[in-house]
């Protein structure tokens, strides 16, 4: 199963991709995961895409292309994957089709538009939490942990990332608009889009979500 999580930030994409890819034991791709881990780490790619996230900006094509290229083939990617958070630019599914045909690998089977209206987003990035240690992802009203500010599976201390406050989801939801939204139509033209309300809670979603995964394998 290769999948590609598409949706503007805080539409829930990582919390579904994370559930999806426990239930199928494929590897969660996420791209803002692994620069966000590089910058704690201090590494070079660290380095070169901190102050783009700082800011909500993207980091350069060519960087999280050849990330990306890496992981996917990799052995642990051989019998699926969600891409969470990549492709963000027209450019970089061009590349990920290319890397598709050099490298003989299979193509996608679905791309997941997750849709939520951005006044909606705002109201749920601004009480987003993380786990400083396993990255579990809560909300401080829809998904609480049993106890303020610890996380429920390791303890960890839960904190906002740098890039959810008010002013910063707004430069990032722009990015979206100029730079991402395109992709709907790219894989629209590509007969590989399926639409997902993302509105409703995380079991609804994630029903729609399974409904989408099912209908392949029956067809
Ligand atoms: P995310 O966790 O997916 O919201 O990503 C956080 C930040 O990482 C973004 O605002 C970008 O600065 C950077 N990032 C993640 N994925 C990409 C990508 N595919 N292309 C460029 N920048 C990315």
């Amino acid at each position: 199963m290769r999948l590609v999580f598409l949706g503007a930030p805080g539409v829930g994409k990582g919390t579904q991709a994370q559930r999806l890819a426990k239930q199928e034991k494929i590897p969660q791709v996420s791209t803002g995961e692994i620069l966000r881990e590089s910058v704690k780490r201090g590494t070079p790619l660290g380095l070169r895409a901190k102050g783009y996230m700082d800011s909500g900006k993207l980091v350069p094509d060519e960087v999280v292309i050849g990330l990306v290229r890496e992981k996917l083939t990799s052995p642990a990617c051989v019998r699926g994957y969600i891409l969470d958070g990549f492709p963000r630019t027209v450019a970089q599914a061009e590349a990920l089709d290319r890397m598709f045909k050099e490298t003989g690998t299979p193509g996608l089977d679905h791309v997941i538009s997750f849709e939520v209206p951005h006044e909606e987003i705002v109201r749920r990035l601004s009480g987003r939490r993380s786990c400083s240690t396993c990255q579990t992802v809560y909300h401080i009203e829809h998904d609480p942990p049993k106890r303020e500010g610890v996380c429920d599976k390791c303890g960890g201390a839960l904190v906002q990332r740098v890039d959810d406050k008010p002013e910063t989801v707004l430069a990032r939801l722009k990015v979206f608009d100029h730079q991402t939204r395109p992709l709907v139509e790219y894989y629209q033209k590509q007969g590989l889009l399926r639409r997902v309300d993302a509105t409703v809670s995380i079991d609804q979603v994630y029903k729609q979500l399974l409904a989408v995964v099912h209908a392949t394998r029956v067809a």
